[in-house]
């Protein structure tokens, strides 16, 4: 048997319904802060995520599905390709090749898709995982460096939290400064961890000679003393920096939006500058990050674009359905009508009936010409119907036919033309 592959899986009814209730309601809010969606494709160069996310991090160095794509004529170069890892790279190489920054304003997209990442799958950790993601980017002259953005994009992604009536988070909130203060940040780094790295976990023994910020990501226990001893990046921020962070809590604190802030947050990600943050959630366990973002002032730049500063976040949606599910179990909707052809010829009738019944606003379900009835009837009752109705050769001619309401057992008889009423009214 061919199965699913390793850290991928197939989302099924009813658990579909949860997906589809919190993506309809992920584009209502985002609507009303005025955004707009953005899919991008699902493969891009390897080089834009070597480029942007960074050669150093977890993400590009070990959870990359990457391959070297060989042309298939003449005309095309091989190269190398990669599964999308993360969705902000990819928005950003669109803005630039599409030149949206001579629209006007500010670009306000969102994106809901599958990222891949060669994880080691567990609970809420998989390879093919889905995001829901949103970027504010543009020109310095419309704005997008303002704390008011950041302040707008954390303001509305705990207003999409409440609305799905998730209780319980938390917004974990830092700034890692820009780049002049995370050199400083990374030299005290360095000589903090000299005389104590030998003790740490290889990872970090690495980094710390590498990308000393990243030694903050470690999760092994025997570290963590040592970490938490380490100088903190809010003590190394500029004027400028430490100003506009002060500006993003203090629009936080007026519109009632509680956050804590935690100086060890530097996020998995090397375009990151200045504000950082995360949502978690208690129900989640070890992967309790339910989104994460920040703000990536330099990355167009990097890629080849435009000064665009911006900010984002990608929300981990398998994740937020786990938490959802824990007290909202997703329900199929029913039928409204099952409808049962008798007889040979009626399956034409049926269809027709159904065609009636579906655009006067009804779910309808059909059965088929060669079941009994009482076959038909106990396959309505099975997948739920609320009714079912008996369409023979006597009702189609008359007109009159027999509809039972298969949660009290009781008939009548309804012309066909009052037929979407009563169901839907009933
Ligand atoms: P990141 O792009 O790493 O900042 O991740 C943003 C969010 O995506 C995280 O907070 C998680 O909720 C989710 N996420 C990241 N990696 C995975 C994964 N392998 N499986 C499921 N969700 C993930």
């Amino acid at each position: 048997m061919i199965k699913a592959i390793r850290g991928t899986r197939d989302l099924l009814p009813p658990d579909t319904e949860l997906w589809n209730f919190v993506e309809s309601a992920a584009r209502d809010v985002f609507r009303s802060y005025h955004f707009s969606e953005i899919r991008t494709p699902v493969i891009e160069d390897l080089s834009l995520f070597q480029r942007s996310v960074g050669e150093e991090t977890d993400i590009v160095s070990k959870e990359m599905f990457a391959w070297e794509d060989r042309a298939r004529a003449q005309s095309e170069k091989g190269q190398w390709l990669a599964l999308r890892p993360e969705n902000t790279a990819g928005v950003v190489r669109a803005y630039i090749e599409n030149r949206l920054w001579e629209r006007p304003g500010l670009q306000k997209l969102y994106y809901i898709g599958p990222q891949f990442r060669r994880e080691r799958p567990q609970k809420g950790r998989y390879r093919q995982f889905f995001q829901i993601g949103a970027e504010i980017i543009g020109p310095p002259t419309a704005g997008s460096e303002s704390p008011a953005v950041d302040a707008e994009v954390l303001e509305m992604l705990a207003t999409f939290l409440d609305r799905l009536g998730l209780t319980g988070w938390t917004l974990e909130l830092n700034s890692v400064g820009c780049p002049d203060d995370r050199q400083r940040y990374n030299d005290a780094l360095r000589a903090a961890l000299k005389p104590v790295v030998g003790g740490m976990c290889a990872d970090c023994r690495r980094r710390a000679e590498t990308n000393p910020l990243r030694v903050l990501d470690c999760k092994v226990p025997e570290d963590q003393p040592i970490i938490e001893q380490l100088p903190k990046i809010l003590d190394y921020l500029d004027e400028p920096c430490r100003q506009h962070f002060a500006a993003v809590r203090a629009i936080l604190d007026a519109v009632s939006i509680p956050y804590t802030i935690n100086p060890r947050m530097v996020r998995g990600l090397d375009y990151y500058r200045r504000t950082t943050y995360e949502f978690t959630h208690g129900a989640l366990g070890a992967q309790n990050a339910i989104l994460g973002g920040g703000r990536y002032d330099g990355l167009s730049e990097a890629l080849g674009g435009p000064k665009a500063p911006g900010i984002g976040f990608a929300i981990g949606e398998d994740r937020l359905v786990l938490t959802l599910s824990e007290h909202q179990r997703p329900k199929l909707t029913a039928a409204d009508a099952y409808i049962a052809p008798l007889g040979e010829g009626m399956n034409q009738e049926a269809a027709r009936l159904g065609r009636e019944l579906r655009q006067a606003g009804l779910v309808v379900d059909l059965g088929d010409e060669s079941f009994r009835l009482k076959k038909s009837l106990e396959l309505a009752s099975k997948t739920g119907a609320r009714f079912a109705v008996i369409l023979g050769e006597n009702e189609a001619k008359s007109g009159m036919l027999a509809l039972k309401n298969l949660g009290t057992g009781e008939q009548v008889s309804v012309p066909r033309a009052e037929l979407a009423k009563v169901i839907a009214g009933s």
